[in-house]
C-alpha cells in the first residue's frame, strides 16, 4: 500500500501521529502544500520561517529516505490529485481547527470519491475543541472556566516517538522552495532573524531543553520580563508545530520530577502550563466563535470612534513614538519577529489606547511581523487588550508606558539595546528620556525632536482622550 502524508502546521517528525500511522505503510510520500486558499495567507516574517522550517524538515525525512513534496495551490484539488497520481490507498494528516477545517472537509470528500480514505489525528493542541466543554455545552468564553476544565480533562497522552522504521518513498515532481520566493532577497531583513532563530524540529528541542533547565525554574517572575530569556520563546515553533504543545506540557511536569536543587518551583511550572493552555484557549475559541479573527466579539465596539490618522501608526510601527519601551519593542518585532508578552500588551495598548487606532489595524502590522502570527492568537490578544473581546481587560485598563518598565526593563537594558541613540541616558530617564534637564541629555548626545522623537502623544492627554472615546460609545 502506498500512504500520502500532509503536513500542515505540524513540522516535526516527533509525536505526529498521522506520521506514526503513515509510516506502517509499504510506500510512503510526505507533501507540504502552500494553500492560496481557505487559509489566511502569511504575513512577512513567518514566510521566512516556513520557508527555514520547511527545509529542516526536508533535512529530516532524507536522513530517513523520504523527501518533502512541495506544491503550492489550492489543497482541495492538490492532495486528492497526488493521491490519485501516487496510488495512494490512505491520506494521513494531523486535525487542524477554525476555517481550515473547511479545506480539509473538501478534501475527505474529495478523496472519498476517488475512493481513498482520509485517516486524521489529534497533535495541534493539548485537548481537541470538542473535548473541553462548558456546563452549557459550549465552548467556554472564560479563560478561568476554561483552565480549571482543562486540567480536570488531566495530562494530555504522553507524546510518541517517531516511526522506527520507515517505508520507501515514490518520486514524485515537486515545486522549488526557491521559486515560492518566500525569503526576502533585496532588501534583505532577515539578518537578526537569522541570529535569533532556529527554525526546525531541532532548534524548537533545543530550545524547549535550554528552557526547562533554564529559566523555567523562575518563570512565574521572570516571564514579564524583557531584558532577560524570561519566557521560552517557543511561540514560532509551536505556531509552525516544530513541538507539540503536548511535549511542551510533558518535559514542563517532567521537571518536577528533578532532584530537589534543580527542580523548578511548582508556582512556575503551574503558570507556565496555563499560558500553555491560553493557547489551546484562543484556538477553541477561534474554530466555536469565528467572528473573533476579525469582528469585534463585544458588538458595542462597531461603535468606538476608532482614528483613521496615519502619522501616528506609521510611528508606532517604525518605534519611533517617543516613548522608548514602546520603540524598543517595536523595533525589536521589526528585527527579531518576536517581542515579550508584556511588551505586545503594552504596545497594543499604545495602539489602541494612546492612539485611538482601531485593534485591527495593528492585528495586521503584527501579522506580517511576527514569526510567530498565529490565526487564533492574535486576534484573540489583540481583541483581550482592546476590551472588545469575550475575555479582555477592560478598555479603561490604559498601560503607562513609562511606568511598565518597572516590571519589564528596571535597569534599562532593553532600551538601551533596541533604542541605542539614548543608551548613554541616566538610568532614570531612559524611559522618559524628555524629563532630563538639558545638560544631562547633551552630556548624553540626545536632542530631543532631532536624535530620538519628543512623545507623539502626552500620556495624560492621550488617556483622558482615550477615557472620553469610551464614554461615546457606551453613552455613559
Ligand atoms: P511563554 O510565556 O513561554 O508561553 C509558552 C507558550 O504558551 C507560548 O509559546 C504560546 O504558544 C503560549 N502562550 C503564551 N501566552 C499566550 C497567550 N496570551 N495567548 C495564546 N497563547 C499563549 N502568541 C502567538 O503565539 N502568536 C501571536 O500571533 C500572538 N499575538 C499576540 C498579540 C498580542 C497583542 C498579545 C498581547 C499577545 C500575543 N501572543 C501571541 C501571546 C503571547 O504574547 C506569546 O505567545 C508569547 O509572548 C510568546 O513567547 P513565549 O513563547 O516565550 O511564551
Amino acid at each position: 500500500s502506498t500512504a500520502l502524508l500532509w503536513f500542515r502546521d505540524d513540522l516535526r517528525l516527533g509525536d505526529n501521529a498521522a506520521l506514526r500511522a503513515a509510516a506502517g505503510a509499504d510506500a510512503l510520500v510526505c507533501l507540504y502544500v502552500l494553500e492560496e486558499e481557505g487559509v489566511r495567507p502569511l504575513g512577512g516574517a513567518s514566510q521566512w520561517w516556513l520557508a527555514n522550517s520547511l527545509r529542516a524538515l526536508d533535512a529530516a525525512l532524507r536522513e530517513k529516505g523520504q523527501k518533502l513534496i512541495l506544491r503550492s495551490g489550492n489543497a482541495a484539488e492538490i492532495v486528492p490529485a497526488l493521491a490519485d497520481e501516487i496510488g495512494a490507498s490512505e491520506v494521513f494528516w494531523n486535525r487542524r481547527y477554525g476555517p481550515a477545517e473547511k479545506i480539509d472537509g473538501q478534501v475527505t470528500r474529495a478523496l472519498k470519491q476517488r475512493g481513498i480514505e482520509a485517516k486524521t489525528f489529534a497533535g495541534a493542541l493539548l485537548h481537541e475543541p470538542d473535548a473541553i466543554k462548558g456546563s452549557t455545552g459550549a465552548a467556554p468564553k472564560i479563560f478561568a472556566p476554561f483552565w480549571k476544565r482543562l486540567r480536570a480533562a488531566g495530562d494530555p497522552p504522553a507524546p510518541i516517538r517517531a516511526p522506527s522504521k520507515w517505508p520507501s518513498t515514490k518520486r514524485v515532481a515537486s515545486d522549488d522552495l526557491a521559486d515560492w520566493s518566500l525569503e526576502p532577497t533585496k532588501p534583505d531583513w532577515a539578518g537578526d532573524m537569522r541570529d535569533a532563530w532556529a527554525p526546525g524540529e531541532d532548534g524548537a528541542r533545543k530550545r524547549l531543553h535550554a528552557f526547562v533547565d533554564g529559566a523555567l525554574s523562575t518563570y512565574a517572575d521572570s516571564r514579564e520580563r524583557a531584558d532577560r530569556d524570561g519566557s521560552s520563546r517557543l511561540s514560532p515553533h509551536l505556531r509552525f508545530g516544530e513541538v507539540s504543545p503536548t511535549q511542551v506540557w510533558h518535559a514542563a511536569k517532567h521537571a518536577l520530577d528533578a532532584p530537589a536543587k534543580e527542580r523548578p518551583s511548582p508556582a512556575s511550572v503551574d503558570k507556565f502550563l496555563a499560558e500553555l493552555a491560553w493557547r489551546d484557549f484562543a484556538h477553541h475559541q477561534l474554530r466555536a466563535y469565528p467572528k473573533i479573527a476579525d469582528e469585534n466579539m463585544r458588538d458595542q465596539f462597531d461603535r468606538f470612534p476608532w482614528s483613521e490618522e496615519r502619522k501616528g501608526f506609521t510611528a508606532w510601527t517604525r518605534g519611533q513614538t517617543g516613548y522608548p519601551l514602546v520603540d524598543a519593542a517595536m523595533r525589536h518585532l521589526w528585527a527579531e519577529g518576536w517581542m515579550p508578552n508584556r511588551l505586545r500588551m503594552l504596545t497594543a495598548s499604545f495602539l489602541i489606547k494612546h492612539l485611538l487606532s482601531d485593534w485591527r489595524r495593528g492585528e495586521k502590522w503584527f501579522w506580517d511581523t511576527l514569526v510567530d502570527a498565529d490565526p487564533a492568537n492574535n486576534p484573540t490578544n489583540w481583541q483581550w487588550v482592546a476590551g472588545s473581546g469575550i475575555d479582555s481587560a477592560p478598555y479603561f485598563r490604559i498601560f503607562n508606558p513609562v511606568t511598565q518598565s518597572e516590571k519589564a526593563d528596571p535597569d534599562g537594558d532593553y532600551v538601551r539595546k533596541w533604542v541605542p541613540e539614548i543608551a548613554k541616558l541616566p538610568a532614570q530617564f531612559l524611559t522618559a528620556p524628555w524629563e532630563a534637564s538639558p545638560m544631562e541629555l547633551e552630556e548624553a548626545g540626545v536632542r530631543l525632536g532631532k536624535t530620538y522623537p519628543e512623545p507623539i502623544v502626552d500620556h495624560k492627554e492621550a488617556r483622558e482622550r482615550a477615557l472620553g472615546a469610551l464614554k461615546k460609545m457606551t453613552g455613559k
